[in-house]
């Protein structure tokens, strides 16, 4: 069972109705290349289900990105020589999710790319710590 909703741009994609540089394609998932890289060989990995955020994707779906993860980030690693990437994948507009449909972003990272990766910590503590673990335990 796959979700598709017609007003969706990944999903456009997925149904071939708007074209992609598509890099990669099985039963769950589709990986093309972002449309306006960060940086070369950015990718994108989405699910074939419309499905907004990740805590809602139905596992066959979770598992074949999970599987194909870390095979698409060695490929990037090995067709653009260089070993630094990340992979980020954002959940709702606050975290900076533009498009309502769950993906994956490859990243290559460069030499004085200017992306960042530091954002800005905070400390924990014991009583945080334990509180968060009772909280976020019980919904597993
Ligand atoms: P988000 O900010 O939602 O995590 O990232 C959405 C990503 O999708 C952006 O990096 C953006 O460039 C990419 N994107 C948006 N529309 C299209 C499109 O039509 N085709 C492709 N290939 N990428 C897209
Ligand atoms: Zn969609």
């Amino acid at each position: 069972m796959s979700n598709h909703d017609p007003n969706c741009i990944f999903c456009k994609i997925i149904a071939s109705e708007i074209p992609a540089y598509k890099i990669y394609e099985d039963e769950y998932i589709f990986s093309f290349l972002d449309i306006n890289p960060l940086s070369e060989a950015h990718l994108l990995v989405i699910p074939k289900t419309h499905e907004e955020t990740i805590d809602t994707l139905p596992e066959q779906y979770a598992s074949a990105i999970g599987r194909a993860l870390p095979k698409l980030a060695k490929a990037v690693k090995l067709a653009t020589d260089n070993p630094a990437f990340n992979i980020l994948q954002n959940n709702h507009k606050r975290s900076g999710q533009e498009v309502p449909h769950v993906h994956f972003h490859i990243i290559p990272r460069t030499e004085n790319d200017n992306l960042g990766y530091r954002w800005h910590p905070k400390q924990l503590d014991e009583e945080n710590a334990q509180q968060l673990i009772a909280d976020i335990t019980a919904h597993l």
